[in-house]
């Protein structure tokens, strides 16, 4: 049988097919998944700190979950799923977004008899056109509350991540906040701009045109610079909001004032997914190009009911990991710690027994980090590797050593004399340069 050629394979010189990964999916490779680390350790230390639990669930769902959560008319499911037939002929969809599958899980789990504050993080599909900041298979890390319905767990998933960008030292980030209002206020509204966008039918772009009919809050998502240009124009929700939705977005518009977390309001923030309502935001910065939005969230209240569970507010937000990183990487700071060690072992008796004695070093020195060199070969090409690997100590041991009873230890970064050190001396040396670092 002949395989058929597919963009993910490529004609080898010896005339063999290479396999590729799928467009828009990627290898993370050493190189940068220390960066990745620093972000996902970070922020599972701040979430902690707020008290959030972990969550995990499954890649695959039925497609009828983002359907009746994300919304039919949305990029997401109108052209972006990885959906496909089961064997069973059930549809499945790789998930394209997390808070679907958070909240079926909290209502099937029975989670919501008491309120939750929840995080996932994870890999979401979806079928866009790859280009920077925009993927087919991308991270995120994401934050579900349930059952708080104050403006106070607003402030705090915002207050949250602004402790995230800090502790990852990322500056110019600015803030974006908007009130979607009620159900109500928003159908009141959407009349009033389907009126006014009516105006201007023939000069919005394809995707708005439908939109005006289907969902036309999306219309003032629009990224067509004509379609923005009008929509600029355009009547305002905050105008609609009743004085609870009021009451509510000022209260969270003086938290921020009082902790001093900068934000401007902007009344044309609609978020992409259908289910939100009231409090929406977005953190946004102009160092990535085009795809800018790093963060995003809002309330969701009326999700769980409308997925068939009880009546329970709702508010989340989901941060984009490759964004992230790419901007960590902008901004430099060594991601991966270096070595503290490198094993070099010469001649037969030493290369059996340095893996032994670097076990004892790590039982001595807990957490050390420590690279034993395998596959033999001269002093030379061994100490080379050595310095290569970054470590900052290359231990050596050989014959003499052996019969001695002591390691060489010498500074690969430092001027200074090899010395001849006992294995607990080591130890201590290696345990004293991690407590510094
Ligand atoms: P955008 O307007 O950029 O398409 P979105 O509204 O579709 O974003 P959300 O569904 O809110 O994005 O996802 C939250 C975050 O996840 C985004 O702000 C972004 O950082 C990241 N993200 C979304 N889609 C992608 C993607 N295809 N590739 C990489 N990151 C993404
Ligand atoms: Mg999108």
């Amino acid at each position: 049988m002949t395989v058929p050629p597919s963009p993910a394979t490529a004609t080898a010189p010896g005339g063999g097919r290479n396999l590729q990964a799928i467009r828009g999916m990627h290898d993370l490779l050493p190189a940068q998944v220390g960066t990745w680390q620093r972000l996902e350790d970070t922020a599972r230390q701040v979430l902690e700190g707020y008290g959030y639990a972990e969550i995990r669930t499954p890649i695959v769902e039925v497609t009828e979950l983002f359907k009746r959560s994300i919304g039919e008319v949305t990029d997401i499911v109108e052209k972006e799923m990885y959906s496909f037939a089961d064997r069973n002929g059930d549809s499945l969809s790789l998930r394209p977004e997390g808070t679907a599958s958070c909240v079926r899980a909290v209502i099937e789990n029975g989670l919501l008899n008491q309120s939750q504050r929840l995080w996932y993080r994870g890999p979401m599909f979806r079928h866009e056109r790859p280009q920077r900041g925009r993927y087919r298979q991308f991270h995120q890390i994401g934050v579900e509350v349930f059952g708080l319905a104050g403006p106070d767990i607003d402030l705090e998933v915002i207050l949250l991540t602004a402790r995230l960008w800090r502790a990852l030292g990322l500056t110019g980030l600015r803030l974006e906040i908007n009130s979607l209002g009620d159900a109500a206020e928003r159908a009141a509204y959407r009349e009033e701009l389907v009126c006014y966008l009516d105006g201007y039918r023939d000069r919005l772009d394809a995707d708005s045109q439908r939109r005006l009919a289907t969902n036309p809050l999306r219309v003032l998502d629009s990224k067509s610079p004509e379609t923005q240009a009008i929509v600029a124009a355009a009547p305002t929700l905050m105008d609609h909001l009743g004085a609870q939705t009021r009451e509510h977005f000022a209260a969270i518009r003086a938290g921020l004032d009082a902790a001093a977390v900068p934000y401007c309001v902007n009344p044309r923030l609609v978020r992409g997914l259908d289910y939100y309502n009231r409090t929406v935001f977005e953190w946004i910065t102009d160092d990535l190009g085009a795809q800018g939005t790093v963060c995003a969230g809002g309330r969701y209240d009326g999700l769980v009911a409308q997925l068939g569970g009880c009546d329970t507010t709702a508010v989340g937000f989901a941060l984009g990991i490759e964004r992230l990183v790419e901007l960590m990487e902008l901004t430099g700071g060594r991601a991966t710690p270096p070595l503290d060690a490198y094993f070099v072992a010469v001649g037969e008796w030493a290369q059996r027994e340095a893996p032994l004695l670097a076990e004892r070093l790590r039982d001595a020195a807990p957490g050390v980090r420590l690279m034993t060199h395998c596959g033999g070969g001269s002093f030379k090409s061994q100490f080379k590797r050595a310095d290569k690997s970054g470590a900052r100590y290359a231990l050596v041991i050989g014959d003499s050593e052996l019969e001695r009873g002591v390691i060489g230890v010498k500074s690969l970064r430092e001027e200074a004399e090899q010395r001849e050190l006992s294995l607990p001396e080591t130890a201590d040396l290696l345990a004293a340069r991690q407590d510094a670092s």
